[in-house]
């Protein structure tokens, strides 16, 4: 028997469709292993098994009576805890949020489940999505299943762990300043960041506005193609969303890409760990043999874009997150003088130290006689690192650079030193402000025992995603990059 459980979105419903499978056993078999194998892991925060076994049993009743498969038939999802589902907790790994059950649907829910996909329940994160390395959950770290001793990344590493363990098929994270491509590139799967406002954030709790996006992990190009295709598009739910049509963005995979010209940017490479440049420079020579051009470019303000992104994220995040004030949502101190007290109180009891230390930042940075010094210069740079990429992409197709400096690190290893976390989203940070679009694919492995993953990331510009996923899957065809050894690792590839 096939094991379920590692399969990718078209061998599953090539079964389906030969009623080979149902989406009920496939289903249950995911339900069975995330009670085995999440027990060490711990990608999930929480399971929605009865709301996940009425969705399969509603999927199999229309394969039954004759009904045609849909994009994401009998795909078991999980999502990150910062994106709302009707009825479920939604906590952002936050005791602030501990008992908030959300009261609508994320509109990327919404299309998840129109399609057929089934929802597995919610995954571990860093608290409202701050972080690299989701140390910063309010109730557990979730752990690396490529080594068990080692973060997922973050801020979304329960849906990458859970990708990468086959406890889900796919998975949406969000990404604010790499949150997508980071953990995708230390567990070794595929994640992708849209265009800013391809995909809607309707029922995404804000984080930084300006930055924050929705989007899929899977384990191969051609999954996230197929995610990406269901949840794109103009919501009028967001006003930020963009009117411009989605493209079947798995059907232009096949594409050639002989003749692309590919953008390597030295600033990227600059005094790179050998254990990423070793993988990420092999990856650059199999672009060339698949007949890309590749040729070194510049980006001459990528030096600032990590204090630029850490005052543009921080100032929004003081904004956004003065509503959970123990009024409105989630949790209120039990015991208080007054109404200042109250707000005092409670958000000292939500709030984790790195979300109250990001408050702090962001409102420093917003206050009246350091705004022009912080918030003002930050835009202005933001508007000269977005105008690097525009000017880059008039001479390239694409770029690629490694996703993160180092490989994944140990549990507890970076929780000391808040910068050092910080600058570990160097090559992440520039996409996020720039709006373009950004995907890790598996590029290779370190030499260690075990080895660990190698991301490199691919960018293009704003709305060129088919071409972003063209290049991915003929890297990640010509590559052959999983990595082996262990039965419950994922086959790439479909
Ligand atoms: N690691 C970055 C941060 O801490 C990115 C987070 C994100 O993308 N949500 O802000």
């Amino acid at each position: 028997m096939t094991e379920l459980t590692t399969l990718g979105i078209h061998a599953l419903q090539d079964l389906l469709a030969r009623r080979q499978t149902s989406a009920e056993e496939i289903l249950r078999a995911h339900l069975d292993w995330v009670e085995r194998r999440d027990s060490e892991v711990h990608s999930f925060l929480a399971v929605s098994a009865e709301r996940a076994l009425q969705q399969a049993r509603a999927a199999d009743r229309r394969l039954a009576a004759g009904g045609a498969l849909r994009p994401l038939e009998g795909v078991p999802v999980a999502v990150k805890d910062v994106i709302l589902i009707r009825g479920l907790a939604n906590t952002c790994a936050s005791k602030m949020l501990e008992n908030y059950i959300a009261p609508y649907s994320a509109t990327a829910v919404e299309r998840l489940e129109e399609a057929g996909g089934m929802i597995l329940g919610k995954t571990n994160c860093d608290e409202f999505a701050m972080g690299s390395s989701t140390e910063n959950s309010a109730f557990f770290p979730t752990r690396n299943p490529r080594d068990l001793t080692r973060v997922p990344g973050g801020s979304s590493g329960g849906s990458a762990a859970a990708v990468a363990a086959n406890t889900a098929m796919v998975a949406l994270g969000s990404d604010t300043g790499g949150s997508i491509r980071q953990p995708a590139a230390f567990c070794g799967v595929v994640g992708l960041m849209g265009t800013y406002g391809r995909v809607s954030r309707y029922g995404l709790v804000a984080f930084a506005s300006s930055l924050d996006h929705i989007g899929p992990f899977a384990r191969s190009v051609r999954d996230v193609a197929r995610v990406l295709s269901v949840i794109a598009g103009r919501d009028p739910l967001d006003s930020t969303s963009a009117d411009i049509p989605v493209p079947d963005y798995e059907a232009g995979l096949e594409e050639s890409v002989k003749g692309l010209k590919i953008g390597v940017p030295e600033e990227y490479f600059k005094g790179l760990n050998a254990e990423i440049a070793g993988p990420i420079e092999n990856g650059i020579k199999l672009l060339c043999a698949l007949g890309c051009e590749v040729v070194p470019i510049r980006l001459p303000h990528t030096e600032y874009a990590i204090a630029c992104y850490y005052l543009i994220c921080t100032a929004e995040a003081s904004s956004n997150l003065a509503r959970y004030d123990g009024v409105r949502y989630g949790l209120r101190a039990p015991e208080y003088a007054d109404l200042r007290d109250m707000y005092k109180k409670t958000r000292n009891r939500g709030f984790g130290a790195e979300v109250k230390r990001r408050i702090m930042l962001g409102t420093y940075a917003l206050s009246s006689g350091y705004y022009d010094a912080y918030y003002l210069k930050a835009q202005q740079v933001r508007t000269l690192i977005t105008r690097d990429f525009i000017e880059a992409f008039d001479e390239v197709d694409a770029l690629v650079t490694p996703t993160s400096p180092i490989p994944p690190f140990k549990l507890g290893e970076r929780l000391d030193d808040p910068l050092q976390m910080y600058l570990a989203d160097i090559y992440t940070v520039t996409a996020s402000l720039a709006g373009i679009p950004g995907i890790s694919v598996p590029c290779g492995r370190t030499r260690g025992n075990p080895p660990l993953p190698v991301g490199m990331q691919i960018l293009a510009g704003h709305f060129d995603e088919a071409r972003l996923l063209q290049l991915a899957y003929a890297f990640e065809k010509a590559g052959g990059f999983e990595i082996a050894g262990s039965p419950n690792l994922p086959h790439t590839g479909t």
